[in-house]
């Protein structure tokens, strides 16, 4: 936990959000500005700065975050049409928030390439 993160504290329930999943390694809620009609952010309650970060050791929870992220599109209803699981990494990446999250957005039909 980073005091400083914001993440870190909507995963410790210090600043408020749309909270669809809770365990002891992973938090889900809703994106503040979603971008599709499901627009979840699966994040690890580790702090960890994105996957450019990760470490082998680290391989169950990005697995983890993937089996969430699965069963909240599932729970949603949007495991037959389909859905798309990002993850930015730094600037170029378009990362804003610098603690590692995987976007789910679902409900409506993607663009590629993205912008
Ligand atoms: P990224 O740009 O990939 O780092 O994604 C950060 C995401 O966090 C953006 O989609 C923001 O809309 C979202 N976001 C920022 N602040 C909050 C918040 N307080 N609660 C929920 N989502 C947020
Ligand atoms: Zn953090």
């Amino acid at each position: 936990m980073t005091d400083d993160c914001l993440f870190c504290r909507i995963a410790a329930g210090t600043i408020p959000a749309t909270i669809v999943h809770s365990d002891d390694e992973v938090v889900a809620f809703r994106d503040i500005n979603p971008q599709a009609p499901t627009h979840v952010l699966v994040v690890p309650r580790e702090h960890i700065v994105s996957a450019a970060e990760l470490t082998p050791a680290q391989d169950h929870l990005w697995g983890r975050l993937l089996h969430v992220a699965q069963s909240i599109a599932d729970d949603e209803g949007q495991t037959d049409a389909g859905y798309r699981l990002v993850t930015n990494v730094g600037r170029n990446g378009g990362q804003t928030v610098p603690h590692l999250h995987l976007h789910l957005l679902a409900g409506r039909r993607m663009t590629w390439p993205p912008g």
